[in-house]
């Protein structure tokens, strides 16, 4: 549309109204001027996150000087000993809940979260199982010795060699999304004998309609999205899983969403879920119901997750409840939690290289932090708006503290890292910035956008600090470029 010079400042003068009074207001009405710009806020923070006499921060009781100078910026730092103990407290809190009811609880690590063998290999130890959603993430867990028969497969569009990949490694389970994913696995476990004892076990992949994000609950349960099955078209599904004897059927699946707070939307799924149950059952043994991951965290000091024994108590109160009202026995549960296993125990750490303060409105001047990283170590501002805080790590300040928007290195405005804090307005080129509550969803959704290379990962426990991912190099990101000339005589960019 061609606009006249005036109309396009009009337009623009308008736009520029629209977006300050509303859209995105200067300062987010949840964020107020802290008493301390320097405090760390507790639940958002690993335990273990704490500042020395001389106001340095330490994660897993290593300074993170010592961080910067062993692995350098930017950096995912987990504390090893924060996923173990969340783990192991997510898995006692679904034990406990089941219990009561004389039923039991299998808790997979939804391990699009935060995946490495490490990782793997910590929560598997703590006892959880694995759920998977790629052949690539299936070789990871399987290179960090997980039990096949412990790993659940995922996804609505697995390829034929995943597929036969996963029936001949004898994954536990495989979550069905499609009628076309259904004859596709039914022909690959019958060419391989699967039948009777060796049956593929599956999972039936229903939507029940409950849009926990918006705490919409669907009266139709008909949710335009593209994952599994609608509620009233499961019990024909279930019907040709039972007919095909390279399958059996042990249950149904959900997944309400993520980063949910409260209980309400995932007891009304549940309810929902074991109507199907009551007559699913009917024609056969089903002894699952897997209701899937969503738990939310804390990634600002205004969000109030709720417990996850209190979470734990309320889905499985809400599945007993229901089976009760059908005089039906409950059936073994399943979770799959991911966020809330590592979010909390990563921090990410970068070094400031500019400060600008930018006169946003009359009254209002906001200071433009860069660090070395941004959308690429962390596309969730970018892909859901989503807040997160941030401290000057390096040391404390005594100085007032100022409105900052930390921001990061692409070329792109919405390189946003954390869209609104209050920092100690001294904050300056050199000082060490950490995000906290970056180990879910940053490591697993990094790119390489701009050519920058994806960061290290380092483990830190008690005092110790321990590479388990290595960084990308600008080796790495020219290797895969069949164009770039084959000889040596290249500077090195290391
Ligand atoms: C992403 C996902 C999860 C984990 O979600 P979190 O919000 O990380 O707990 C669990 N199950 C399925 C099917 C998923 O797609």
């Amino acid at each position: 549309m061609a606009l006249t010079r005036p109309a396009r400042a009009l337009s623009r003068l308008v736009l520029l109204f629209v977006s300050a009074s509303s859209d995105r207001p200067l300062v987010p009405e949840w964020l107020a001027v802290p008493e301390d710009a320097n405090a760390l806020a507790p639940l958002v923070w690993p335990a273990s996150a704490s500042r020395d006499a001389h106001g340095e921060l330490s994660l897993g009781a290593v300074p993170v000087s010592t961080l910067r100078a062993q692995f350098g910026t930017p950096l995912y730092v987990i504390d090893e000993d924060a996923v173990r103990a969340r783990a192991r407290e997510v898995k006692a809190a679904f034990d406990a809940a089941t219990a009561r009811h004389g039923i039991a609880a299998r808790v997979y690590y939804a391990s699009k979260a935060l995946l490495t063998t490490e990782i793997v290999r910590w929560v598997t130890q703590e006892g959880l199982a694995v759920d998977v959603a790629t052949g690539g993430e299936l070789a990871v867990a399987l290179a960090a010795g997980a039990d096949p028969g412990r790993i659940g497969l995922h996804g609505n569009n697995k390829s034929v060699a995943e597929l036969e990949r996963a029936v001949d490694l004898g994954v536990g389970s495989i979550v069905i999304d499609s009628l076309i994913e259904l004859e596709r696995l039914a022909a690959i476990a019958e060419r391989r004998g699967r039948s009777c004892d060796t049956a593929q076990s599956v999972l039936i992949r229903v939507n029940t309609g409950v849009h926990a994000e918006t705490h919409d609950f669907l009266a139709t349960a008909h949710e335009d999205q593209k994952f599994g099955f609608a509620l009233a078209d499961a019990e024909g599904v279930a019907a040709r899983v039972r007919e095909i004897p390279s399958l059996r059927l042990v249950g149904i699946h959900c997944h309400i969403g993520s980063q949910i707070f409260g209980t309400a939307g995932f007891a009304e799924s549940a309810a929902r879920l074991v109507e199907l149950y009551a007559r699913l059952r009917e024609g056969g043994d089903l002894p699952v119901l897997n209701l899937g991951g969503g738990f939310g965290i804390a990634y600002t000091s205004v969000d109030d997750p709720t417990p996850i024994e209190a979470l734990a108590d309320g889905i499985v109160e809400a599945v007993a409840r229901e089976c009760s009202v059908r005089g039906i026995p409950l059936p073994n549960l399943a979770f799959e939690p991911g966020r809330t296993v590592v979010g909390r125990a990563g921090v990410t750490l970068y070094e400031v290289g500019t400060v600008k303060p930018v006169v946003v409105s009359d009254d209002l001047t906001r200071l433009y932090v860069s660090v070395d990283g941004g959308m690429s170590d962390n596309a969730r501002p970018a892909l859901y708006g989503a807040q997160y805080s941030a401290r000057v790590a390096s040391r404390t300040s005594d100085a007032d503290a100022a409105l900052v928007r930390v921001v990061g290195r692409h070329c792109e405005s919405g390189d946003i890292v954390v869209d609104a804090e209050y920092l100690p307005g001294d904050v300056a080129p050199g000082d060490l910035l950490a995000v906290p509550a970056t180990g879910a969803y940053c490591f697993s959704l990094a790119s390489n956008y701009n050519y920058v290379p994806r960061p290290p990962v380092v483990a830190v426990s008690a005092g110790r600090a321990r590479l388990i991912v290595r960084g990308e190099t600008i080796d790495d990101l020219l290797a895969r470029d069949l164009g770039v000339a084959a000889d040596d005589s290249r500077e090195d960019h290391t």
